[in-house]
């Protein structure tokens, strides 16, 4: 080779030309013009056609993922046919881990969806018994028009209330959630919650610190020294985000995986604990029982920012009250012992204290007692007092390591370590997951893991506290979906908390257990009576009226069911119509009596956010809605016309007596605002417009690239800054400004008369419950194939593991029922069955049954996804009337948890 060629050839391999020799190349004899020899170029045109595009677009997905990853479609000849990940999210800084690329192998192929044989091509007509799966084409405008004729037929029989709606999360797909509660804000429907009905609402959070959730993005993470990952499976169900996790552990954070069963985020920590399933909480309990015995707990921490100095009447375990010691007092304003003082002082920032002059966490001067017990004259005479500190130190003195190594399995030592550790690392964050959150007593499970990053002053700081990711949760640009969602207003709308509701109309009340001193049927009877929960249609419990339609859209009600027999066989007959939207057949489709096809996540604007970053990303309609497809806010719109056309008007009389005239004639100029809104992406940009988060921001310039908020709403409970990663309650701890509890601080005494009547006052350990009497727990967490019931019927995803329903058996229980690996086999309780194929897996331990959740009712020989499992609700989930705990729609409610359900298994003969 000449010296000229060899530079050449070096330029061709990428460098800048420099005029040194390469010895690999001297080696290789020069071809002039290679490709040119060839006759046949043929093969080269293939691959090149192959990735030939015309145009691409941008979009992500709206499967309740958390991801929210912003994707670059490419499309040839009208078809979506390649994506790839955008990666253009702006870094926060430097020194963090990039969010770019993000995503995962599932959303890699969402084109499977959009030109395949599960799109819902047009729309649909039940033409024989419900379920029974026989159909007939429909137009749009005979649809709706049932649709609207049955809607006005519940309403002039039954009144309003009987008409129901069900969707999940304006946080993955604001305009399409939008779209169909607005319409229910305008004919006076019942829209149902979604967050305590799939039991991803972790009820910690509302009791403990008076939030549905404030969780830091990932970045942070990178900033904590120590993080236990508690029933998060992170690895495997977080994907575009697990790099930051292990990130964080090359550059120096411990990382301790708690889990029942070994899986992939157990893989990549520093420690794996085998905890039995449901025993966390004494687990938790137990790390805090070190912490205190060994007083690694944060004094100054605790005085300041939780109630643990706060006193209680040791004669009735309530909260001394300023009404207990002076006339006309506030029941919200409680004291503490002023050790500067020597006697009892009002403490700041209390409800009594809301909006005063200096509301504040600030104590000033004032110095309160930890513990102590104090004589107080009130008037009603002397009591003793003591302070909540106090009486969590005799709580947990109960929960010595060698006590609750025999509840947990986890050795006395190895508990006694991880506390110490945990304690005396700073900053240290617990990320707790549906692994913990899916148990009935999800509620004493979260309070404890607060209680934990509290004790040890790690709530409030970078890179410290308990965060938890499941389900989408809030939505950033909050005002602006109010504004959308809510014509009429917020207070005008009726909500409705779904686990109450399915389990009074699907009669799961009716169930004997024993698991409460009381009928179940009387705490709920006593919770709406008292106006904590509503119940619709109104007058249920005395007038056995029952709901009529429910129409649900992007959301797969029946698949997420727990009690799914029992709503088939209670629920559905009382029901007129159902009617599902959606872009493929699915669980509740089949059992739909009119199936409308929406457009899928490449064919509409929308906007997706989740607390996993900061980021806002569009939707965008890359080709258009395939075909007889339409968007779902195109849908609430022919909807509305239907009704319009009926020239229905009704007067409507609101709980709290609130009196409303409601004439359809105008519904559709009602619903676009008079044309302004017609367009998805209109209504894309009202939300914009309407929020402190997205101020300046148009559809079009998220478009060009995501952006970052720009600032957060009041109840959020931290600013967002530039160049630092989002992380929650630093309003607290910097700014000492009050949370919204009774107490205004982080509050572990719940004083409520249910609490105390169920021992609940303080977080505290109480074992699964095992009603259902067979010997296999029943694990069914989120997967790596699927989100939810999505993927569920793609052949890609599907090829990737068995292709069918699959249980994971321990080889010792296995043996025991004489089942070798790949046996068809049914999974029995009293509650109902199911066939799925066996997996033989070291990984599960012995009296557990694990499948990964999400498989639809078609997936399965016999049964559905949640035959086995009923619904459990707690009392004190219904409790209401008090500071934090008052019904708010996905805030506080009742949850529908599922892992307490036990089974067998058998070899299934057909
Ligand atoms: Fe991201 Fe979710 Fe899409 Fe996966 S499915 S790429 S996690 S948005």
């Amino acid at each position: 080779m000449s010296q000229d060629e060899s530079i050449r050839a070096s330029e061709m391999l990428g460098g800048q030309g420099e005029k040194v020799l390469s010895p690999a190349l001297d080696l290789l004899e020069h071809i002039s013009e290679p490709i040119g020899k060839y006759p046949y170029q043929g093969w080269e045109s293939l691959y090149r056609e192959q990735l030939d595009y015309d145009y691409f677009g941008r979009t992500t997905h709206s499967v309740n993922c958390t991801g929210s990853c912003t994707w670059k479609v490419y499309v040839k000849n009208n078809i979506a046919f390649k994506e790839e990940q955008y990666a253009d999210y702006p870094d926060i800084n430097a020194s963090l881990p990039t969010y770019n690329p993000r995503g995962c192998q599932k959303g890699a192929n969402y084109k499977e969806y959009v030109h395949g044989p599960q799109r819902l091509k047009y729309p649909l007509m039940r033409a024989g018994a419900r379920g029974e799966g026989k159909w007939r084409k429909a137009s749009w405008e005979e649809a709706t028009s049932y649709i609207a004729n049955k809607m006005v037929n519940a309403i002039s029989n039954y009144g309003p209330d009987t008409v129901t709606f069900y969707s999940a999360n304006p946080a993955k797909f604001a305009i399409t959630y939008t779209g169909g509660v607005r319409l229910a804000n305008l004919i006076g429907a019942v829209v149902c919650s979604f967050y305590d009905w799939v039991s991803d609402l972790p009820p910690g959070e509302p009791i403990t610190w008076g939030v549905q959730t404030d969780s830091c993005e990932a970045a942070d993470w990178f900033n904590s020294k120590y993080i236990i990952v508690w029933g998060s499976n992170i690895l495997e169900t977080r994907i575009p985000d697990a790099h930051f996790l292990t990130e964080a552990r090359m550059h120096g954070t411990r990382i301790v995986a708690i889990f029942p069963e070994y899986n992939p985020t157990s893989i990549h920590a520093d420690m794996y604990v085998p905890v039995k399933p449901g025993t966390d909480c004494a687990l938790a309990l137990c790390m805090a029982n070190v912490i205190m015995n060994e007083k690694l707990y944060d004094e100054t921490y605790l005085k300041q920012y939780t109630d643990m100095p706060i006193l209680v009447r040791m004669d009735s375990g309530k909260f001394l009250r300023e009404n207990d010691m002076v006339q006309d007092g506030s029941p919200d304003k409680f004291y503490v012992w002023d050790l500067s003082l020597d006697r009892p002082a009002l403490v700041p920032g209390t409800k009594g204290t809301l909006n005063t002059i200096g509301w504040t966490l600030n104590l000033g001067s004032m110095n309160p007692a930890l513990e102590g017990t104090f004589t107080i004259n009130t008037l009603s005479g002397e009591i003793r007092v003591t302070t909540v500190f106090s009486l969590l130190k005799q709580k947990l003195a109960t929960y010595d390591p060698p006590h609750v190594s025999v509840i947990t399995g986890v050795d006395a030592d190895l508990v006694t370590q991880i506390a110490r550790e945990f304690a005396k690392t700073k900053p240290a964050r617990i990320i707790g997951g549906a692994g913990t959150n899916h148990h009935y007593h999800n509620d004493l499970m979260s309070r404890s893991h607060i209680l934990l990053a509290a004790m040890t002053g790690n709530v409030g700081i970078q890179g410290g506290g308990f965060d938890y990711y499941v389900g989408q949760e809030r939505f950033w640009p909050e005002d602006g979906f109010v504004k959308l969602a809510y014509p009429l207003g917020r207070s005008k709308q009726r909500f409705q908390p779904t686990t109450l509701w399915t389990y009074v109309h699907a009669h799961i009340a009716s169930e004997v257990n024993n698991l409460w001193p009381r009928p179940m049927i009387d705490y709920i009877r006593e919770s709406v009576s008292n106006g904590w929960m509503p119940l619709y249609p109104e007058g249920t419990l005395d007038n056995g009226k029952s709901p009529k339609v429910l129409i649900i859209w992007g959301a797969n009600y029946l698949n997420q069911a727990k009690g799914f027999e029992s709503i088939l066989t209670n629920l559905w007959p009382k029901l007129d119509l159902i009617v599902d939207i959606d872009f493929r057949m699915n669980t509740t489709g089949l059992y739909a009596d009119v199936i409308l096809p929406a457009a899928s996540m490449f064919e509409k604007w929308d906007l997706s956010v989740t607390d996993l970053h900061s980021y806002i990303n569009p939707f965008t309609p890359i080709i258009e809605p395939q075909m007889d497809s339409k968007t779902d806010w195109q849908i609430w719109q022919l909807l509305a016309k239907a009704l319009q056309d009926t020239k229905f008007s009704f007067t409507d009389i609101l709980p709290g007596g609130i009196t409303l005239t409601r004439d359809f004639s105008t519904l559709v100029n009602d619903f676009t605002e008079n044309g302004s809104l017609a367009s998805d992406k209109s209504a894309g940009q009202c939300i914009l417009d309407n929020a402190v988060e997205t101020k300046g921001m148009t559809m079009d310039g998220i478009n060009q690239q995501p952006r970052r908020f720009v600032a957060t709403h009041e109840e959020r409970t931290s600013d967002i800054k530039e160049g630092v990663a989002y992380y929650g309650f630093q309003r607290m701890y910097e700014l000492k400004r009050p949370l919204s509890t009774l107490t205004g601080r982080q509050q572990f005494y719940i004083d409520h008369q249910w609490f105390l009547d169920f021992g609940e006052q303080l977080p505290a350990y109480k074992p699964p419950v095992d009603e259902d009497k067979y010997p296999l727990r029943w694990n069914t967490p989120h997967g790596r194939w699927s989100i939810h019931s999505v993927w569920r019927d793609a052949k890609y995803q599907l090829r990737l593991q068995r292709g069918r329903p699959i249980v994971h058996l321990n080889p010792a229980e296995a043996q025991a029922r004489g089942l070798a690996d790949n046996d068809v086999i049914e999974i029995y309780n009293d509650h109902g069955k199911i066939v799925a194929q066996l997996c033989i897996s070291q990984r599960i331990p012995a009296g557990m049954a694990h499948m990964y959740h999400g498989w639809e009712r078609y997936n399965f020989e016999k049964g559905g996804f949640q035959s086995p499992t009923t619904i459990r609700m707690k009392p004190t989930q219904l409790v209401g009337g008090y500071g934090q705990l008052e019904f708010r729609f996905n805030y506080w409610g009742p949850t529908a948890s599922q892992r307490d359900t036990r089974v067998n298994i058998r070899k299934y003969i057909s």
